[in-house]
């Protein structure tokens, strides 16, 4: 998972310079300007359309640019160049005085209008490298941003930096500054976060200044999606026929608990950290003793900050084990648990999950924070489902979301499991009637109720998330994994 690193800057600061500098100095990151995309744009309508300010503001103010305009880009020697319906401009063509003074202009008329297009490139680019993003505003137009710096420094420093570059008096030089620094102000150019790092540049050298933004970027947690320990226990009370573990055998049936603790403190050292860590594995969790168990939570507290949210997973067993159940539930960490479910209705779900204590019934459950996850199998009750679903929802307070979900047929496609899970998995197509049959709109890649508490993702991608497993961090491919090379490869 890679980041997007933002700076921002008072007039004279060292942006530019600094970004520049870095882009040299780091791995696996590309740089984008924001204000190079107002150029293109600026020559495509003044220069290739040859429409005049009135026809640009018309053009934006009836929503017509978006439609009107494409933008692409290129990546070229880590610097991302922008282009307007397939066409690039050169630097000279782009860069001349003429055009500044267009694109001061056409770029006050567009403001933030575009800042989905320019999102959408982010995301791209943030798939295969870290992305450092200079922008006047980038919080506002990338809020997703990972870290923001603001680069600052005395008046006067700027001053003399201003007068150096554009060989002109201190009299001149004071007065554009002043003007501009009272511009960049009112217009929130200077909007500082709670987890924005200032660095004052004013006494440090060139060198020092990247330095310093370096180890800014370095320091930061790079964070993931899932990090899932896999127990190695098949022992489970279900004998669910899509169960995966039991079919594909691949992750290791020990534990290495002992372990645990070297682990998350390398994810500390190496400074990488996870939205979530997931108790799970090849059986049900909540058949490890007490001890096992409080050696997990207890090290959860321990590196907290290295997870957003804890989730345990259950066959539905730990309900019925209070002290299994509060040893995590009473623990204070942000918590909750996950079930999966083929049918609402609790004979049919006991039926083909082959269980035979319902969970539902339990007073754990009804205490916990649960994510109720349910297969699109035919043993969904699909007739009004709607209604059904409402209605199990208002029954069971404790579940906060459901999650629809496809099930995976696994590695090999031969095994029981494999066959199970594709002769009863629900088409496209009734997945798509069950989607407008509960009202859930696309948003994100994510299908989602209006109060987002029923939710239709189709499976994710795993490239980043990670396991533990017989005490090794590992992929899913169940290959060990140096955080070393990891954090290295990311950055850092
Ligand atoms: S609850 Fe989980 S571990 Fe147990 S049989 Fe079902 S899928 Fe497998």
């Amino acid at each position: 998972m890679y980041k997007v690193i933002a700076i921002s800057g008072s007039s004279g600061s060292g942006k530019t310079t600094v970004s520049e500098e870095i882009l040299k100095r780091a791995k696996k990151l590309v740089y984008f300007d924001f204000g190079f995309l107002f150029r293109p744009i600026t020559y495509y309508l003044v220069n290739e359309l040859n429409m005049d300010e009135d026809s640009i503001k018309n053009m934006v103010l009836s929503g017509q640019l978006q439609r009107f305009i494409k933008v692409t880009y290129k990546v070229i020697n880590n610097k991302v160049e922008v282009g307007v319906n397939g066409k690039f401009y050169s630097f000279d063509v782009l860069n001349t005085p003429k055009m500044n003074m267009d694109t001061i202009t056409v770029g006050t008329i567009i403001g933030d209008t575009l800042n989905d297009a320019l999102r959408s490139i982010v995301d791209d680019l943030k798939k295969e490298n870290n992305v450092l993003l200079n922008a006047r505003r980038p919080i506002v137009a990338y809020p997703k941003a990972d870290c923001h710096i603001f680069l600052e420094a005395s008046f006067d420093e700027r001053i003399k930096r201003k007068m150096l570059m554009n060989n002109e008096d201190y009299e001149t030089t004071l007065k554009k500054l002043k003007k501009r620094d009272e511009k960049e102000e009112t217009s929130g150019f200077w909007e500082k976060y709670d987890f924005t790092k200032i660095i004052d540049t004013t006494n440090l050298t060139k060198e020092e200044a990247v330095d310093k933004v370096l180890q800014v970027i370095k320091n930061e947690f790079v964070s993931f999606n899932n990090l899932t320990l896999i127990l190695g226990s098949y022992k489970c009370n279900k004998n669910c026929p899509y169960c995966i573990a039991k079919n594909n055998k691949k992750f290791s049936a020990d534990d290495n608990l002992d372990y645990l603790d070297e682990v998350f403190n390398e994810l500390l050292k190496y400074k990488i950290k996870f939205k979530r860590f997931v108790v799970s594995g090849n059986g049900e969790p909540s058949f490890y003793s007490l001890e096992n168990l409080k050696i997990i939570r207890d090290l959860l507290i321990k590196y907290q900050e290295l997870f957003e949210i804890v989730r345990v997973h259950s066959s539905g067993n730990i309900f019925s084990e209070e002290k299994k159940f509060k040893l995590f539930n009473l623990s204070n960490l942000p918590l909750e648990f996950e079930v999966l479910r083929v049918a609402l209705n609790p004979y049919i779900d006991m039926n083909i999950l082959g269980y035979d204590e319902d969970y539902l019934k339990t007073n754990s459950f009804h205490e916990g924070n649960i994510k109720c996850d349910i297969a699109l199998t035919d043993y969904l009750e699909a007739d009004e489902l709607k209604f059904k679903l409402y209605n199990f929802l208002e029954d069971n307070p404790s579940i906060k979301k459901v999650r629809l979900k496809s099930l995976l047929a696994g590695d090999s496609t031969n095994t029981k499991q494999a066959q199970w899970v594709r002769k009863h998995s629900l088409s496209a197509d009734k997945i798509q009637m069950i989607i407008e049959e509960l009202g859930l709109n696309l948003n994100d890649g994510i299908y989602s109720s209006d109060d987002g508490k029923i939710i239709y993702k189709t499976n994710g991608d795993y490239t980043f998330d990670y396991v533990i497993n017989d005490g090794i961090f590992q992929n899913y491919n169940n290959e060990k994994c140096s955080m070393k090379v990891l954090r290295r490869k990311l950055g850092g």
